[in-house]
């Protein structure tokens, strides 16, 4: 008999309570007050880079509010503030990897899926991003 499959839905719940677990808190925000639950925002969107769906560092804890508004640029007196400006100025050289690796595939299977809900629960990111990056092709 075929095993189960693994819902997506499943490893994406795993991965985003881990990347919750590891910021604790709103890591790109504005001047306006923080609003909402916690969730888990990636930068380059799950539906057009799957490659990176499931990559540490590609993704940061934010309120509703700030992850709503965080695929716009939007202004604060002179300055522009985007999630894009904060990777830059925080995390440079994850970004320029990850503009490489998001056009690169990978297979999702059980596998791969029972091993990335295994990682994250054990909040094991370090190894998580490995773990992709030895997957990509
Ligand atoms: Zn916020």
């Amino acid at each position: 008999m075929r095993r189960h499959k693994i819902p997506i839905e499943k490893v994406q719940t795993a991965f985003n309570n881990a990347i919750k677990r590891r910021d604790c808190r709103c890591m790109i925000k504005d001047y306006e007050p923080c609003y909402g639950q916690l969730e888990c925002s990636h930068f380059f969107t799950v539906g057009s880079n799957p490659a990176l769906r499931f990559y540490p560092p590609n993704a940061y804890t934010q309120c509703s509010k700030h992850h709503w508004k965080h695929h716009n640029v939007w202004k604060y007196g002179d300055n522009l503030i985007s999630y894009q400006g904060w990777l830059e100025e925080h995390h440079k050289q994850d970004l320029e990897k990850m503009e490489v690796l998001r056009h690169r595939y990978i297979k999702y299977d059980d596998d791969l899926k029972a091993e990335i809900i295994r990682l994250c629960n054990a909040d094991k990111l370090d190894e998580l991003q490995k773990l992709i990056e030895e997957k990509l092709q």
